[in-house]
């Protein structure tokens, strides 16, 4: 550890301050100030905080920052325990449970607060996990790993490709099932991803999130986990899948479709929902219920095909009013494959943008449709806008998510550079991306 993180969050005059003393996080700290005198444990600050105050946690447990005036005297009083985790030993594995593989990538179910010091940290070797949720040593043998530990912002396609390899090596191993520990902010993108390069899948592979880190008391990072552990080690289902909260109590999880899957809101336990399809299945007091007769079965003896490449110059456009039209001429200039434009409706942008839609496709650029408003089918007939869309070479995207589209574009340049190919592989119902028919019913699905 460098100095500065072992003094995270200090900067300017406090750094220097508390360098020249030679202290560190979780140290012993004097402050006089005032005729007043403050002893507590240093804690970190926040990267936001300014540079004038220090960071106590008193003996009390309450944390106050003392401002750094010309009279404060700051000393080291003691070298404090540093921050040290010491996992619990790991319970015996039960030979005739199902082996369950879990990746962690990163995000809040992966990290855990140190309340003393404040410091986060991956919490996802096989013993963190035990510690968190020991009852996953009831439902399977666990193999874990620490993939990346990463913001889900911070995940890109060639992140994909890494992790649909681990997946496969994981399966080809003998796994029953595998879970992927994610950030819920682009775990649905990450998940229609996983979809589209693993395809035949022997077992199911579940991504699973929290919305509140394991050691707060509201977390859902838990029985979250534990559901997602029951899907992937018995689930009758081989398919992608998020496995999150059903509603905000902790009474049931629910399965949610790889590449129909959207995060609807920002802090609620059950802010996954299944977009235009039911869900797959529901796990309520450990048993799991299927909600569709429509999914792939499992199947060990089933060989999984691996595509993991995925092109990266594919744009997903959001329509707004008055939008300047030199937008998708930018993408077209840059080298883009593919546009996703997120229309309004039924799929409809103003007629401003038609010259530029039609030198996008003049170029072989693949321009695609989909609707912000996320619940409901394109239909680009029933007005001359869409109409004229369409004879532009604007291809519908029915009821597939806007994000979902914008992977499965990216997956398709990652396989072939043939438009022609690009568009038959669009129209091509690969990983349930599509539905059939409309559901009248996930009115109930919606948050
Ligand atoms: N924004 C971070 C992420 O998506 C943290 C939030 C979370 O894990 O839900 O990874």
């Amino acid at each position: 550890m460098s100095l500065e993180e072992n003094l995270s969050g200090y900067k300017g005059l406090a750094l220097q301050v508390l360098q020249s003393i030679g202290a560190e996080i979780g140290d012993l700290i004097r402050i006089v100030k005032g005729g007043r005198v403050f002893e507590g444990i240093l804690i970190p600050r926040s990267e936001y905080g300014d540079d004038k105050h220090i960071v106590i946690k008193l003996r009390s447990g309450y944390n106050i920052g003392v401002r750094l005036t010309p009279d404060a005297k700051v000393e080291k009083i003691g070298r404090g325990e540093k921050p040290a985790f010491v996992a619990p030993p790991l319970p015996e594995q039960n030979p005739a449970l199902p082996k369950v593989a879990i990746i962690s990538t990163g995000g809040t179910i992966a990290s855990r607060v140190d309340y003393r010091t404040g410091a986060v940290r991956p919490a996802l070797t096989a013993s963190d996990l035990y510690s968190v949720v020991p009852e996953l040593a009831d439902i399977a043998r666990i193999d874990a790993q620490i993939l990346f530990s990463l913001y889900s912002e911070n995940i890109t396609p060639a992140h994909w490709t890494i992790m649909a390899k681990t997946v496969a090596e994981k399966i080809a191993e003998g796994v029953d099932g595998v879970v992927i520990a994610h950030g819920t902010d682009t775990m649905g993108y990450s998940a229609a991803a996983l979809s589209f390069a693993l395809q035949n899948l022997p077992v199911p592979v579940v991504f699973v999130g929290s919305q509140r880190s394991a050691d707060r008391p509201s977390s859902d990072a838990a029985t979250n986990l534990t559901g997602a552990v029951l899907a992937a080690a018995k689930a009758p289902f081989a398919e992608v899948a998020v496995a999150m909260h059903e509603t905000i109590s902790d009474t049931s999880i629910v399965l949610h479709r790889g590449t129909k899957v959207r995060k609807c809101h920002t802090s609620r336990r059950d802010a996954f929902k299944s977009v235009n399809a039911q869900p797959l299945a529901r796990i309520k007091e450990n048993h799991i219920t299927m909600l569709t007769e429509d999914y792939q079965r499992r199947d060990p003896s089933r060989r999984l095909v691996v595509k993991p490449n995925f092109s990266d110059k594919v744009a997903l456009v959001k329509f707004y009013p008055g939008m300047d039209p030199t937008i998708i001429d930018w993408y077209v200039e840059k080298g883009y494959r593919a546009i996703v434009l997120e229309g309004t409706g039924l799929g409809h942008v103003s007629n401003r943008l038609f010259q530029s839609i039609k030198r996008a496709v003049e170029k072989d650029v693949l321009v695609a449709m989909a609707s912000q408003c996320i619940w409901g089918r394109v239909n680009m007939n029933v007005y001359d806008t869409g109409r004229d869309l369409l004879a532009l070479g604007v291809i519908p995207l029915e009821d597939m998510l806007a994000e979902t589209a914008t992977v499965k574009l990216m997956w398709i340049y990652g396989q072939t550079d043939n438009p022609e190919e690009a568009k038959q592989l669009l129209k091509t119902n690969i990983a349930g991306e599509y539905s059939t028919r409309s559901l009248y019913t996930v009115e109930e699905n919606k948050p």
